[in-house]
């Protein structure tokens, strides 16, 4: 019981930070697509098991057709599982904020296209690991929408080339061995360094260099909170920790500031 009522407690004192920020910023990790239902590949028993990690580097992908077809041959397995989750309480949580006026954006690890899905602008949505709904030609740089080239997959061509160039094709995701875009490093540093509220979601903030984000924004002054499942490396600088799944989390939450606003409003 004492766990609940710390836990309540927490809570509010989360949804009063969000309701006086000047600019909260939120920061989601993997737990908040499982919470959505899309399998962690890197758990056992995940789609790792059954395909080697190691295999799927950037090197491999542009360095061979059999690479390729390796890395199409997963994508073809887990692309449905991504395709067909829906957006979950923290998604529609963090939209909502943002209508609000209680959000400056939300910065994530995850590729699954839920934010904007759930009713976030593209431009409040910073992706440092990519997009796995599109994809682009790497020679001529022609885009292409990841359903039509699965539909490819599954009329059975094995590796999607280019309609254009003949050139490879890539989704837009970051492979092992490949550096992230330094456009959204670059502006994921801009809107943490910026940010008085940085709140961590669904995130064990073991994968770097996207875990340094929440440090920057501490360093740059924010008030930083992380709810998270398990403890995390950076647990013993932040001023809040909520120890418990994300979506309930930000349910409450989202709750208090509606109801906050809409008795300033009345007052
Ligand atoms: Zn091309």
């Amino acid at each position: 019981m004492r766990g609940h009522e710390q836990t309540a407690d927490a809570i509010e004192r989360l949804a009063a930070a969000f309701a006086t920020a000047r600019r909260p910023v939120a920061f989601t990790g993997a737990g908040v697509s499982t919470e959505s239902g899309i399998p962690d590949f890197r758990s056992p028993g995940g789609v790792w098991s059954r395909f080697d990690p190691r295999e799927f580097t950037w090197q491999n992908f542009v360095g061979s057709v059999e690479g390729r077809r390796r890395y199409w041959a997963l994508g073809r397995v887990t692309y449905p599982l991504i395709r067909s989750a829906a957006p979950g309480a923290v998604h529609v949580a963090l939209a909502e904020l943002h209508r609000l006026g209680r959000l400056d954006c939300c910065i994530t690890q995850n590729i699954d296209d839920l934010h904007q899905r759930g009713g976030l602008p593209a431009e409040a949505v910073v992706e440092l690991h990519g997009n796995a709904t599109r994809a682009r030609c790497l020679s001529c740089g022609t885009g292409y929408a990841r359903d039509a080239l699965h539909a490819r997959l599954e009329a059975g061509v094995d590796v999607p080339d280019c309609d254009g160039c003949g050139g490879i094709v890539k989704p837009h995701t970051i492979l092992f061995g490949e550096a992230l875009s330094p456009a959204a490093v670059e502006e994921a540093r801009r809107r943490a360094g910026a940010a008085d509220l940085f709140v961590v979601l669904g995130s064990s903030l073991v994968v770097h260099p996207a875990a340094y984000v929440p440090v920057h924004a501490k360093r740059a002054g924010a008030t930083l909170a992380i709810v998270n499942l398990e403890p995390t490396p950076l647990d013993g600088e932040a001023d809040l920790v909520i120890r418990a799944a994300a979506g309930p989390v930000m349910a409450a939450v989202l709750d208090a500031v509606r109801t906050a606003s809409l008795t300033t409003q009345g007052g």
